[in-house]
């Protein structure tokens, strides 16, 4: 996935490594029309740790967790790091949440008390209804879907067009847009991962 430097600054703070996550630095950000492969834009992201804190990186999402859950298991927090070493609780499915309260219970009946509960039980969250009004969740589905695979280098090469693609390609994110469907959502973005 791409990490932009907004996260990537939030990253570095918790003290994510990046080297060792294997996070490539995108130096680049072209934007390209599908049919013709005539450039359209291209934006230099090279500078985003000056202007911005941090680069703009490409990292694979098992990497991303990985790193956070090194971070997470700390062996070395002290007193003073207070946060910094977390119990993780495994495969626990959350049913009921009491906000008010600020008990959490799960599927195997068990529960947790905390002072403050981070629902990040992602787009959808079963959580959502116990801090939201479902009548007033605007959340919709905007009929968008996103795709991604990861493809080996020597596949590529066998692909002459995919040769072409290579060869234009700098070290940085490639965005292909059907410019032929109308204005659509239609695009395929590439970059390289792990080096
Ligand atoms: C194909 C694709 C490509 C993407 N590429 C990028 C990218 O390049 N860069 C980028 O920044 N973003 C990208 N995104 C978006 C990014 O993945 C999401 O914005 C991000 O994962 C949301 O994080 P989250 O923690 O809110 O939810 P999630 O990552 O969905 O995590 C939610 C977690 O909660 C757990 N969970 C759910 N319900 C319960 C429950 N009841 N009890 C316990 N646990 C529960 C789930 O198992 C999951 O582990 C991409 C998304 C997709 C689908």
């Amino acid at each position: 996935m791409n990490c932009a430097p907004n996260g990537a600054l939030a990253l570095q703070k918790l003290g994510f490594d990046f080297a060792s996550a294997k996070g490539v630095r995108l130096e680049n950000w072209e934007t390209v029309d599908g049919s013709s492969l005539e450039q359209i834009r291209n934006q230099d992201i090279s500078q985003a740790d000056k202007t911005i804190g941090a680069p703009f990186c490409a990292i694979h999402r098992n990497d991303l967790f990985q790193g956070l859950l090194a971070l997470a298991r700390l062996s070395d927090a002290k007193p003073e790091d207070e946060g910094r070493s977390i119990d993780l609780v495994l495969n626990a499915k959350v049913v009921d949440v009491d906000a008010e309260k600020g008990v959490v219970r799960f599927a195997d009946g068990s529960s947790q008390e905390a002072d403050l509960i981070v629902a990040a039980d992602g787009i959808h969250s079963t959580i959502r209804p116990f801090v939201v009004d479902p009548a007033e969740d605007t959340s919709a589905d905007t009929g968008l879907a996103a795709f991604r695979f990861l493809m080996p280098d020597a596949v590529l090469q066998k692909s002459p067009a995919a040769q072409r693609l290579l060869a234009r390609k700098a070290n940085g994110v490639g965005l292909y847009v059907d410019t032929a469907s109308g204005g659509g959502e239609k695009h395929i973005t590439w970059y390289a991962c792990r080096g």
